[in-house]
């Protein structure tokens, strides 16, 4: 599909398959298997652009559209989910918080650093007691002499303990309910008091990092606030809308893993006498999974369209998300069936793309949450 894509559109989702075909798949499996982060594969993502895709040229980034963002998504997650939703933190949230809300000062001094891969970015937004009702969050952000001292923790944050700056949402007026009264602050990695947990282990994406960050008295300058005071929520719903796009593009390249490898295996595997590829029960799966690839990727595609018309994409945003990632996952599911008792033990790639597919129906807002989204505007309520 091509959907008039630009022809650098078209050459920057072609560099990204030709990265991914050369460093992902098969490559990641024994980080996997160990649970490590894959640092010497992500370091080669910067000199491709690949760690500031959104970020403008005059910051030391690609400065590309949200349209080729996907794109590069899409074929980096179809190669492997974990570098997949490294990159995508790092670029859709951290970075691109601090590139749409900081200060020209503040973007001189991070976004060339984040762009250019000399640390990487993580966001924290939520916490052990508040995820989907995120404007609950307790962390506090108290004035000091000259800034703000942060109390606190975050939970489940990718990129937490290998990230060099992080972008925290605090509360700075904890006489104000809800959503108001949230702030956003970068605190950089050796600040003391800031610390990232172990991290956990997961079901999937185990090559990437996730912990929780500890924050103990954290002093930071005034000029680590991000924007106003009180304006971090709204901020962060803003960038959970790209997010949200970019999220969808993850889980439209899982389901197009998951459909290459049910071909692959469809075309080699015999029983009765016929591949696998001459049954009517699989060709209809294909069918389906197919078509659910299309639709996911149609839909993402356009939410980014939108976005880069400068149109409203919030309906757009949460219904990419929620087809895209449910795609993902009947997806994985019928590869990992396609497969038999192969798809069940961890020599075939299927395994992992099953383990990692289900994140995308949580992270960024869950499925239950965006179907509320979606509702929320389609009967006006507020
Ligand atoms: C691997 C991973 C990486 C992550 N990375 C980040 C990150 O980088 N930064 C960050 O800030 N967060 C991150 N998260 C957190 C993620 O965004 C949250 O886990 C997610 O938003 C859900 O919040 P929760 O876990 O608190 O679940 P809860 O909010 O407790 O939800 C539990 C269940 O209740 C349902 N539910 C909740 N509210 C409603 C409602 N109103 N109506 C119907 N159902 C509802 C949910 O859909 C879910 O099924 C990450 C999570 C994971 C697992």
């Amino acid at each position: 599909m091509d959907f008039e894509l630009t022809a650098e559109q078209r050459q920057i989702r072609a560099a990204a398959r030709e990265f991914a075909e050369a460093e992902l798949g098969d490559r990641i499996a024994p980080y996997d298997a160990r649970h490590e982060f894959p640092w010497p594969i992500v370091r080669k993502l910067a000199p491709l652009g690949f760690l500031g895709v959104l970020v403008p040229e005059e910051y030391g980034g690609a400065g590309l559209d949200h349209v080729s963002y996907a794109l590069v998504v899409e074929e980096l997650n179809r190669g492997d989910a974990s570098v997949g939703i490294t990159m995508w933190a790092h670029n859709s949230l951290a970075t691109n918080h601090i590139a749409l809300f900081g200060s020209p000062e503040q973007k001189r001094r991070w976004l060339p650093r984040l762009a250019t891969g000399e640390v990487l970015g993580a966001w924290g937004l939520t916490e052990p007691g508040s995820g989907s009702d995120a404007a609950a969050l307790r962390t506090r952000a108290a004035p000091c002499d000259g800034g703000w001292v942060l109390d606190g923790s975050k939970a489940f944050i990718t990129n937490a303990s290998v990230g060099g700056l992080a972008v925290v949402m605090a509360r700075t007026e904890p006489e104000k309910a809800g959503a108001r009264g949230i702030s956003a602050f970068v605190v950089e990695k050796d600040t003391p008091g800031f610390a990232a947990g172990r991290p956990y282990r997961k079901l999937g994406l185990h090559a990437s990092d996730t912990a929780e960050l500890v924050l103990e008295g954290v002093r930071v300058p005034a000029d680590h606030l991000l924007g106003g005071r009180g304006e971090g929520f709204v901020q962060a719903m803003q960038v959970l809308e790209g997010g949200r796009i970019a999220m969808a593009a993850m889980a439209v390249g899982i389901a197009q893993a998951a459909l290459d490898q049910s071909v692959r295996y469809m075309k080699q595997r015999t029983a009765f006498g016929k591949t696998l590829a001459e049954f009517n029960g699989l060709q209809g799966m294909i069918a389906d999974v197919a078509t659910d690839v299309e639709v996911a990727r149609l839909l993402t595609l356009r939410a980014a369209w939108l976005k880069d018309a400068g149109r409203p994409a919030r309906h757009a945003a949460a219904m990419a998300k929620l087809f895209a990632s449910e795609a993902a996952m009947r997806a994985a599911t019928r590869a990992v069936q396609i497969h038999g008792g192969a798809g069940y033990i961890t020599e075939f790639p299927v395994e992992r793309i099953f383990r990692d597919a289900k994140l995308t129906e949580i992270g960024e807002g869950t499925s239950e949450v965006q179907r509320l989204v979606i509702a929320r505007e389609i009967l006006q309520l507020a």
